[in-house]
């Protein structure tokens, strides 16, 4: 089987498990999920990590008081595993966030890039979009060129700062003149700004265990 952590915090991560679940099944894959809340739970058997929208201050926190940060970045890292951070997630694993801009710390800083945490203003607290992809790979695994993307105070990566980040997907929230990139890929960690675990459709999740059954091979 495959064995997939799912960070246990705070957020949507039952959700989480219900689409991966579901894509596993589709993917006719057997998988177990492991709920992370300690350092412990941080394991080398683990070859899956999703890392869950919610409040990335919180979970940040939390993460700093029980030790994680440190084990979590060395994880997530290391070439073998695959990440995956939705939402809060996609702040948590950016090297440059407007905190850090203040003089503050990321969290786990391990992509190039420039996210902006709540891009889409007050105004636009939620809204639902098309999401354009821009990756062939996933739209070979999923037979899809867009996804409805569910957006809820959510973060947008403002600049790709490597040529190691590739853009996976973008979106143009309602009123906005410009396309921003709202999924992205540097080596094996994955993340997106909207949340398909609050949608029926599993692609995403698919996509994610495809990337992990890749790597074995
Ligand atoms: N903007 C939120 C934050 O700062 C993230 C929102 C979400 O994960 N739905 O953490």
């Amino acid at each position: 089987p495959v064995n997939v952590g799912i960070l246990e915090v705070q957020g949507a991560f039952m959700e989480h498990k219900v689409s991966l679940q579901k894509a596993a099944s589709s993917l006719d894959l057997e998988i177990h999920v492991h709920g992370i809340r300690t350092a412990g739970d941080i394991t080398d058997s683990l070859e899956g990590l999703i890392i869950p929208g919610g409040e990335s201050t919180t979970i940040s926190i939390y993460l700093k008081r029980n030790n994680m940060e440190d084990v979590l970045r060395k994880w997530v890292l290391n070439e073998r595993h695959v990440t995956w951070g939705t939402c809060a997630g996609m702040i948590l694993l950016a090297k440059v966030t407007e905190n850090q801009k203040l003089g503050g710390q990321t969290s786990l800083g391990v992509m190039d890039m420039d996210v902006s945490r709540n891009f889409f203003g007050r105004q636009l607290q939620s809204f639902e979009a098309p999401v354009s992809i821009t990756d062939k790979h996933f739209s070979v695994v999923t037979g899809y060129d867009t996804f409805p993307g569910v957006f809820i105070r959510a973060p947008a990566i403002v600049k790709v700062l490597s040529s190691d980040v590739q853009v996976l997907a973008t979106t143009r929230a309602p009123d906005a003149e410009d396309d921003v990139i709202v999924a992205a890929k540097q080596g094996n960690v994955i993340t997106s700004a909207f949340h398909p675990e609050l949608t029926e459709d599993c692609s995403w999740h698919m996509y994610f265990l495809q990337t992990i059954i890749l790597k074995r091979t």
